[in-house]
């Protein structure tokens, strides 16, 4: 059986890369080679042996275009959410490695800079229309998950954070109909949560351009720092068949997430409220990585019984749109600068784990 979960490695380009590091694909997997720095290290002794390391992924895109991007690593996904299943594409990586740009793009850049976002709405807006069997109702949310506290980026009010609650609802049969497809009778929702109907593709990308700006704000206010946060916009689409009133109505929901930071920082170097954001994405990225195993292994109904999805904001919310019959996707994005070899060969740990 084929996995439900998808691996993409992405690298961003840099200059600094020759003669330290190597990425070699061969096929689908990658022989990194990692010539460590001569710099000492924390211990005071210096390391100066090459290392290589081999990882298999389900692609390697080395300095791959956005378009190519979409095509190879999130089309698919959309098109899974048209037919009513849940889908969640993640950007995964160290600061500056690229996940905003894999995600939202470089909006001030040309329109073909445009990340996975502008185009998945583009996708499902235009392949519902082309189908033209299904009619169609797409709402937006925007959130943010900063040290595992909720941010609503489409409230009125960003910086207040204490009124929303994930919901999970189970075998409820008050809301048959909400259930996606291979999730079983099971469904995530967060109350409080604003969504926002979306008439067309440019109401759905000003929604989730007006989110992203009040996360600039709300980061401002409360004085924390984007990159160490993680953004979930999610696109719920509510599907008809045209003229077949008999005929059931499937909502699916695409989520995607610009992940908080992977890098490990050093517990020496750093003050009290950095310490607490690092502990705060590393317990939540260590829960992603069981929580997606877990779901991928057992289903959707039969979970590990050693791993809660509710440990944490990031895998509750997630719950019904990873493993069983949702596509999962995880993008790996390096920036595999002779600076950050332990990163990247960190990062290409984590991405190999979840498969
Ligand atoms: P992250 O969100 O992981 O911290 P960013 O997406 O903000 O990283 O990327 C850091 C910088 O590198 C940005 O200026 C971004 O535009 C640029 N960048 C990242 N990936 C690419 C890429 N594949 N092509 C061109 N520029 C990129
Ligand atoms: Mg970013």
């Amino acid at each position: 059986m084929a996995s439900a979960v998808k691996v993409y490695l992405r690298t961003r380009p840099t200059d600094n890369v020759q003669g330290s590091f190597t990425l070699q694909p061969d096929g689908k997997s990658v022989a990194i080679q990692v010539k460590k720095t001569d710099k000492p290290r924390g211990t005071g002794h210096i390391n100066n042996t090459a290392d290589t390391i081999k990882f298999r992924f389900d692609d390697i895109l080395l300095d791959a275009s956005q378009e190519t991007i979409f095509g190879t690593c999130a089309a698919d996904v959309c098109d899974n959410v048209l037919t009513g299943y849940n889908g969640t594409i993640f950007a995964y990586g160290q600061t500056g490695a690229g996940k905003t740009y894999t995600m939202s793009g470089d909006v001030s850049a040309a329109y073909n800079q445009r990340g996975i976002v502008p185009r998945a709405i583009h996708h499902l807006f235009h392949e519902s229309e082309l189908r033209g069997d299904k009619e169609i109702e797409v709402r937006v949310s925007h959130l943010e998950i900063y040290n595992d506290v909720m941010y609503d980026l489409l409230a009125d009010d960003v910086t207040q954070a204490d009124n929303l609650q994930i919901v999970d609802r189970i075998d409820d049969p008050r809301f048959p109909e909400t259930f996606a497809a291979g999730t079983g009778a099971r469904e995530t929702v967060i109350k409080g949560l604003t969504k926002k109907y979306c008439a067309n593709e440019a109401e759905a990308l000003a929604y989730f351009f007006a989110g992203e700006a009040n996360r600039a704000t709300a980061s401002h206010i409360l004085n924390k720092t984007s990159s160490r946060s993680h953004c979930i916009f999610t696109v719920y689409l509510e599907s008809r068949g045209v003229g077949d009133s008999s005929e059931k109505t499937t909502v699916a929901k695409l989520n995607l997430v610009d992940l908080a930071g992977s890098e490990r920082v050093k517990k020496t170097s750093v003050s009290g409220q950095q310490l607490k954001e690092a502990n705060f994405i590393n317990r939540s990225l260590t829960f992603l990585e069981q929580t997606v195993n877990a779901l991928a292994r057992f289903g959707q109904d039969n979970v590990d019984p050693h791993v809660s999805a509710r440990q944490s904001k990031l895998t509750h919310i997630l719950r019904d749109s990873l493993g069983g019959n949702c596509r999962t996707t995880l993008i790996a994005c390096l920036w595999p600068d002779v600076e950050h070899a332990d990163e990247t060969v960190s990062t290409c740990r984590f991405a190999s784990r979840v498969m």
